[in-house]
């Protein structure tokens, strides 16, 4: 159901080769991600949780809510503030950030964001941080400093970028605009990164399409960004991993499952 034009270059997402960790590597050597919690803290954590199964060495969930029960690996950060955000955001262990599953948008929230803009690091923006952005994206985006990728379903993107033409040249479109690489999220997926290169994953297993599942791709790119660095390689990996996972959940999978399945998928990989 997706509409290819004929003269972009693109190809099928394929399986990723993924490295086993190294007799020398440790926590801070596979990569600190730090998730950003909003007004509901459950996304975020979802995408931390995903981060950790992805491969991060290290996790940290920054945010203002009381820690639930049980054992947990996550570390987390006390955060209230836009002034907290961009302290902690300073410290120099940080890899990668991940900003807006379950954000909100209020103004807290359009704090974080320019926080989060203004740190010199990989950025992986989602959801609530997508729908602030508007219609002002590409601007905001072209602004970065360092690598950044959205992950907007069709609603989002459709609110940051104007555009005509089929998912595949509104997509490569935008990424060439904003300069970033977008994983525009759907019963297809498509790849795009500002150089043109194009990525599409189609016939994704359609049980995906449930509450939580686009917040553990956030934290599952984010893993893959601070393991195998940039542009289109990670997303590539993130977008097959989190479909490979689906399928091995199977039928009925919800959000907390899938995650449960990243190792599998991930063994597969090696
Ligand atoms: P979100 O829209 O942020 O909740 O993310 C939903 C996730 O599920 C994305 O990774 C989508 O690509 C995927 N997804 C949603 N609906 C479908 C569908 N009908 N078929 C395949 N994948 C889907
Ligand atoms: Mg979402």
């Amino acid at each position: 159901d997706i509409d290819i034009p004929v003269h972009t270059r693109w190809r099928t997402v394929t399986r990723p080769r993924i490295d086993t960790p190294g007799a020398h590597s440790h926590k801070y050597s596979r990569g600190l991600v730090a998730v950003i919690e909003g007004a509901m803290p459950g996304a975020a954590r979802l995408a931390a949780r995903a981060a950790m199964a992805g491969g991060a060495g290290y996790v940290v969930l920054a945010g203002d809510r009381p820690w639930g029960e049980g054992p947990d690996a996550l570390v987390r950060r006390e955060v209230r503030t836009a002034e907290d955000l961009s302290e902690f955001l300073g410290w120099d262990r940080i890899d990668a950030i991940v900003l807006g599953p379950g954000l909100g948008r209020d103004r807290r929230a359009e704090a974080y964001l320019r926080a989060a803009f203004a740190a010199p690091k990989p950025l992986i923006l989602d959801g609530d941080a997508l729908t602030l952005l508007g219609t002002d994206a590409a601007r905001w985006l072209e602004t970065r400093a360092a690598p950044t990728w959205i992950t907007p379903h069709s609603g989002e993107f459709d609110r940051m970028f104007a555009g005509v033409g089929s998912k595949i040249d509104r997509t490569l479109a935008a990424a060439a605009e904003a300069r970033a690489t977008i994983v525009h999220k759907g019963a297809d997926t498509v790849i795009a990164a500002p150089k043109g290169e194009v990525r599409l994953l189609a016939h994704g297993s359609r049980w995906l399409s449930t509450a939580g599942t686009g917040d553990v791709l956030a934290g599952l790119l984010a893993a893959q960004v601070v393991q195998s660095g940039k542009g289109v390689a990670p997303a590539e990996a993130a977008v097959w991993l989190h479909a490979r996972a689906a399928q091995l959940a199977g039928p009925a999978l919800i959000a907390d499952e899938l995650i449960g399945h990243i190792p599998g998928a991930i063994s597969e990989c090696l």
